[in-house]
């Protein structure tokens, strides 16, 4: 048997999990996570190589309908995920409600690529409950594989792989086997904060909220960047900047810390706030964010 490769599409409702089960499987965070729905807000590959395969994965934002322009490009994320698969990874969990609602599990069968069903966050459920869930999912596809795993726990994601692995078409490598991603430093920069403002802060801010590297230098020990957080009103600016500024300095030394770990690199972090009203609705604004 020759050499095998192939795009790996990960889809499926916000929360889930897909970002971690991605991370899990490349072996580094790539992709930021949250307990908030709608963390990923853009297509992220992630490329492994084995002794004969290269696996590209694609992590993308939930599916979701659009309510606002930066929502409609997200879902055109998640929709051309169907379209350039070779296997579509479709992730859902324990607590997903019923699945002959998703109107999207319908394209997912149309489009009669290989799927593979991931159920995740088993960590959480008892063994009756999962068998219930494990037969839903193959009355629903059944010529597929449904796989229980736990990406928290690290638990059968080897079983996962070796069912996307059997699945990939003979192909040589499409990527360099030393490039991990199709993204560039600056946007690992910009994710690192947006996460921490996720984590940091409640209800629409994370939402309302954009980051733009502003300057990204790499000296010989020390990346020295400077960000620029963009906000919708004048009331989040306070919010993000909190009383004497001691909201950003946590999210800044979070931030700092996490890309220290992921440059390898000590990293020197400044940060600014910036209400740039609507940004989330303008075309123009949001192809400069690179939606
Ligand atoms: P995504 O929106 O589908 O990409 O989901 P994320 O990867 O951002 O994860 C959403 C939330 O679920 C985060 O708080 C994760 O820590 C959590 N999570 C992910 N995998 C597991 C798991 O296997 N078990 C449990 N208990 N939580 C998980
Ligand atoms: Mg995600």
């Amino acid at each position: 048997m020759g050499h095998k490769s192939g795009f790996v599409n990960i889809i499926g409702n916000p929360n889930v999990g897909k970002s971690t089960i991605m991370n899990s499987l490349v072996g580094e965070k790539l992709s930021i996570v949250s307990p908030k729905a709608q963390t990923t807000r853009h297509r992220i590959m992630g490329i492994v190589n084995g002794k004969d395969f290269q696996i590209v994965y694609s992590d993308t934002p939930g599916i979701l309908k659009p309510r606002y322009e930066l929502q409609q490009s997200m879902m055109g994320f998640v929709n051309s995920a169907l379209t350039d698969a070779d296997i579509v990874m479709y992730i859902t969990d324990i607590t997903e409600k019923d699945p002959s609602e998703n109107e999207y599990l319908k394209r997912i069968s149309l489009s009669g690529l290989p799927v593979i069903i991931a159920v995740n966050k088993i960590d959480l459920s008892n063994q009756a409950e999962l068998e219930l869930i494990v037969e839903k999912w193959h009355s629903i596809f059944p010529d597929s594989p449904v796989i229980p795993v736990s990406a928290i726990k690290n638990f059968n994601l080897d079983v996962l792989l070796n069912a996307i692995v059997e699945r990939l078409p003979e192909s040589p490598p499409y990527f360099p086997l030393d490039q991990l991603t199709d993204k560039y430093d600056r946007f690992f920069a910009a994710e690192i904060i947006r996460e921490k403002i996720l984590l940091n802060y409640r209800k629409e801010i994370p939402y309302s909220v954009e980051i733009e590297i502003e300057s990204f230098k790499e000296e010989a020990n020390l990346n020295r960047i400077s960000a620029i957080i963009h906000v919708t009103r004048d009331s989040q600016k306070g919010i993000i900047i909190g009383h004497k500024g001691s909201m950003l300095k946590k999210v800044g030394t979070e931030s700092r810390i996490e890309m220290e770990d992921f440059f390898r690199k000590k990293v020197f972090l400044e940060m600014h706030v910036k209400v740039t009203k609507d940004w989330r609705e303008k075309p123009n604004v949001l192809k400069r964010f690179g939606y």
